[in-house]
């Protein structure tokens, strides 16, 4: 065991919600029509001059503008600071060759601004932990004379005590699609353990299987969502039979419906966590996700909220992700995120890239070398070779079929664990 200094990001839901749910909203706004003025701002260099502005170019242009003021400066460096890592990310891309790569898009469906997150660093939050509230503050143009800052009354979850933490970095205020959550970023000590293997395992994150895995030895595992759609199916019946939306009632189901699925992704991410100590694996690979998030303020988005019958937004990826990596660097595990692309188009056994391959009912069949396999655990498997290009399969016998038959653990409402399935 060995102290380690590490970040860590926790979640913590707003008590006050009613109270505070307009401000947060207002400065979600301001925060998108800011992300617009400088995306406007990228636009015309580019058309003028072919070229980009960087961060520090970007607010200096606009520290000025009189939308600059409707957050706290710090945040509204960020927001431009967000904007120009996009168009980086973007460029780096374009070096590649990443033909399917778009710039950032603005921040806009027809006249409606989406709620950004919206980042207060030092000077922009004040965190009592004593009465468990935190101050973010306001731009200049959004203080009114009664109140200059917004005072929301948090609630961490019972294993977190901020009280205790070497120190806060920044706050975020999220918006998750029901309501505001806070997102508390701190410098952490933690024991770590020596890490229980060299192996790796890849991950690939998705919205029918939920998680699936492929380890170095060719065996593979699925984790479906068969539980929460049941348990998301249940609340919104009763949500929509509340008379009005905005209720007490219908706030008090939704922070319920989203308290059990927090609960879910820790039980999966430290059972996941579980299995890697299990199977000696020192490294996770995980799929960059940032092409979900992209895809989700595009306004021609597979909108991946609306259109499965699961209502799940790219936050819960992200936060999944984050929840791996705190659980896995415990046990000396390093989480490694890498370009997901081609992972679904590849065939892990040839490396054969055809949209063709991709077949139905959730199974990818190589014309090339007759592989057949899981089409998710294929994806998991392409993602793992990323970091370690060992070939999972032997080449020639391919008659266990391991790749087709993963083994499927559900979700145990009464055990409140995973079990694999009889
Ligand atoms: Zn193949």
């Amino acid at each position: 065991m060995a102290k380690q200094v590490v970040t860590r990001t926790y979640i913590a839901s707003i008590r006050n919600q009613q109270q505070v749910s307009d401000d947060l909203d207002s400065l979600g706004f301001s925060a998108s029509i800011l992300w617009n003025v400088g995306r406007w701002v990228c636009d015309r260099e580019w058309s003028e001059v072919e070229h980009i502005p960087g961060h520090n170019e970007l607010t200096t242009y606009l520290k000025s503008h009189e939308r600059y003021d409707d957050l706290h400066s710090q945040s509204s460096q960020r927001v431009l600071q967000e904007l120009a890592e996009a168009f980086n990310g973007w460029h780096g891309k374009r070096r590649n060759r990443d033909t399917r790569a778009n710039p950032p898009k603005y921040r806009k469906h027809n006249d409606e601004h989406p709620r950004s997150t919206v980042t207060f660093k030092a000077a922009g939050f004040k965190l009592d932990t004593k009465y468990e509230r935190i101050r973010l503050s306001k731009g200049s143009n959004l203080k009114e004379y009664w109140s200059d800052f917004i005072l929301c009354k948090y609630q961490t979850q019972p294993d977190v005590d901020l009280s205790t933490v070497e120190s806060v970095q920044q706050v975020r205020a999220v918006w998750t699609g029901d309501e505001w959550e806070l997102h508390v970023v701190c410098k952490v000590e933690i024991e770590v353990s020596e890490a229980p293997g060299e192996n790796a395992v890849g991950v690939d994150l998705g919205i029918n299987n939920f998680v699936a895995l492929a380890y170095e030895d060719g065996h593979s595992e699925l984790y479906p969502l068969n539980c929460l759609k049941q348990d998301d199916y249940y609340f919104s019946k009763r949500i929509a039979r509340c008379d009005d939306s905005d209720s007490e009632q219908a706030t008090r189901l939704n922070q319920k419906k989203s308290a059990r699925r927090t609960h879910y992704f820790h039980t999966l991410s430290k059972h996941i966590v579980q299995r890697c100590v299990d199977e000696g694996v020192g490294t996770i690979v995980v799929g960059d996700l940032s092409g979900i998030r992209e895809d989700e303020e595009n306004d021609e988005s597979k909108n991946w909220g609306r259109h499965g019958n699961l209502d799940l937004h790219s936050w819960a990826f992200d936060r999944f992700t984050s929840m791996l990596e705190y659980k896995a660097e415990m046990e000396g595990i390093t989480v490694e995120q890498v370009s997901e692309r081609d992972t679904s188009k590849s065939c892990s056994c040839c490396g054969r890239k055809r949209d063709a391959n991709r077949v139905e009912r959730g199974l990818y069949v190589c014309d090339e070398c007759g592989t057949v396999a899981n089409a998710d655990v294929n994806g998991a498997e392409n993602i793992r070779q990323k970091v370690s290009p060992s070939l999972a399969c032997d080449g020639g016998d391919r008659s266990n079929g391991w790749l087709a038959q993963p083994s499927v653990y559900l979700f145990d409402s009464e055990s409140g664990c995973f079990a694999p399935r009889e």
